[in-house]
C-alpha cells in the first residue's frame, strides 16, 4: 500500500533530504520556494508494548489521531489478563484490590488527563481521557474517578484474575514469621488445589521473591505532521499500600509531552521518578537541543544523585531499582533509556516492528 508520505518520500527521491523528511522545494507560479517539513511517524513503547505499538502506527497510517493512535495500543495490553503490571489481570495492593493508575496528553490540543487509585475499571487510560474531554479537571483519583467513570459508561468489574490472587495470597503468606498468615508448607497442609485452577505449591514465587514486582505501559507517537501524544497505564507496585500512586498517573513525572518539543515517558520505581519530575525533566532537556537518548540519559543521572537512601543503594553505592524513560521528539527521533543495562523498548517505525535495546548508565557487576 502507498502511504501518503511514502508517495511525498518517492517523489522527493531517495538522499539526504528525503531521509531529512525535507521535500525539495516545491514552487507554486510567482510564489517563493516553500520547504515541507515531514516527519517519519514513529511509536515507541516499553518493552510489553510490540503489540500496542503495532496497533498505534496502524492508525497512524490510516491518518488517525495520535492519542487515538497510542490509546488503541495500550488498551490491548491493559484488557490482557497476562500482563500482571497493567489494568485487568494487574497485581494488586497488599489489600488484595487491584488499584489503577494512568495519565494521557494530547499535543496538538494540550490536552492532559489522569486518575489514580481507580478500582474495577479494566482500561484507565480510557477514563483518563475522559477527564480530558469532559471535565474542566486534570486529576481525579479513588471512589470519584470511579463514579465519574461509571457515569461516562465504563462497566466496573472485578479486576483480580485467579493468577494475581494466587501470587498475593502466597506473598501476603511470606510477610513475616511474626503474624498468623502462614504458607501451605509451613501449616503441613500443602494439598494440590488449595487454589482453584493452576496447581498452587510450586512456582508460585516468581523470581521477584524478596522484591516487589512492578510493570507498566507507555507508549508515545509522533506522526507525519509533528504531533505527538502519549499515554502511561499501570497497576503500579505490587502489594502496595492502598492509595499508593506512583509516578504514571503524574503529569510531569510519569508523562509529559509538549507538542512544540516531544514526548516522554516512565516504568520503573515511581518515587524516584516522581522526585525529580522525570518526564518533565526529559522533554525540558530536548527543549534545550539535546538528543531523546542524551535527554533521558541525564534525567537517570538526576534519579541517581537523589538516590542516597542506603536501603535503595548496592554495594557500590549505585540506585538497586531500575527506571526507564522512552523519548521522542518532533523530528521523529527517539530513544529507550534505563539506569541499568539489559532493559528493551518497543519501536514501530518505516513499516518494521522491532525491540530495540534501551540505553543505559551502569552495567551490573558480573
Ligand atoms: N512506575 C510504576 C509505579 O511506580 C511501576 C512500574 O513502572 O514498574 O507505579
Amino acid at each position: 500500500m502507498t502511504t501518503r508520505r511514502s508517495f511525498l518520500r518517492a517523489t522527493a527521491g531517495a538522499g539526504a533530504g528525503a531521509a531529512l523528511g525535507i521535500l525539495p522545494a516545491t514552487r507554486l507560479r510567482g510564489a517563493p520556494a516553500v520547504h515541507l517539513r515531514r516527519v517519519t511517524p514513529v511509536c515507541i513503547a516499553s518493552g510489553n508494548g510490540l503489540t500496542a505499538v503495532t496497533r498505534a502506527m496502524e492508525v497512524i497510517h490510516e491518518e488517525g489521531d495520535t492519542l487515538d493512535a497510542v490509546l488503541q495500543g495500550v488498551t490491548i495490553v491493559e484488557r490482557d489478563p497476562e500482563d500482571t503490571s497493567v489494568g485487568y489481570g494487574g497485581l494488586p495492593n497488599l489489600e488484595g484490590v487491584v488499584q489503577l493508575d494512568s495519565s494521557i496528553m494530547h499535543g496538538p490540543t494540550r490536552g492532559a488527563g489522569a486518575v489514580a487509585s481507580l478500582e474495577g475499571i479494566k482500561a484507565p487510560s480510557l477514563v483518563a481521557r475522559d477527564v480530558m474531554r469532559y471535565t474542566d479537571h486534570v486529576f481525579l483519583v479513588g471512589p470519584g474517578a470511579q463514579r465519574f467513570a461509571r457515569s461516562m459508561g465504563h462497566p466496573i468489574e472485578d479486576l483480580l484474575t485467579e493468577e494475581a490472587r494466587r501470587r498475593w495470597v502466597e506473598w501476603r503468606a511470606r510477610l513475616s514469621d511474626q503474624d498468623y498468615f502462614l504458607t501451605p508448607e509451613q501449616t503441613l497442609h500443602h494439598l494440590p488445589d488449595f487454589c482453584s485452577g493452576a496447581g498452587q505449591g510450586e512456582g508460585l514465587l516468581d523470581s521477584h521473591d524478596g522484591m516487589r514486582p512492578h510493570g507498566t505501559i507507555h507508549c508515545n507517537v509522533v506522526n507525519e505532521s509533528g504531533d505527538l501524544s502519549g499515554v502511561t497505564t499501570t497497576s503500579g507496585m505490587a502489594w502496595k499500600i492502598p492509595g499508593r500512586v506512583g509516578d504514571s498517573p503524574i503529569i510531569g513525572a510519569g508523562l509529559y509531552v509538549d507538542n512544540d518539543v516531544g514526548a516522554c515517558g516512565s516504568t520503573g520505581r515511581g518515587e524516584a521518578v516522581i522526585k525529580t519530575v522525570g518526564s518533565h525533566a526529559v522533554v525540558e532537556l530536548m527543549r534545550g537541543g539535546m538528543h531523546p537518548k542524551d535527554a533521558c540519559l541525564e534525567a537517570l543521572r538526576r534519579i541517581v544523585r537523589f538516590t542516597i537512601e542506603p536501603r535503595l543503594r548496592d554495594e557500590r553505592g549505585l540506585p538497586n531499582f531500575s527506571v526507564n524513560y522512552y523519548a521522542v521528539n518532533k523530528k521523529g527521533e527517539y530513544a529507550g533509556a534505563a539506569i541499568w543495562a539489559g532493559a528493551r523498548f518497543a519501536v514501530s517505525v518505516d513499516g518494521d516492528t522491532r525491540p530495540e535495546d534501551s540505553a543505559y548508565l551502569f552495567q551490573p557487576d558480573r
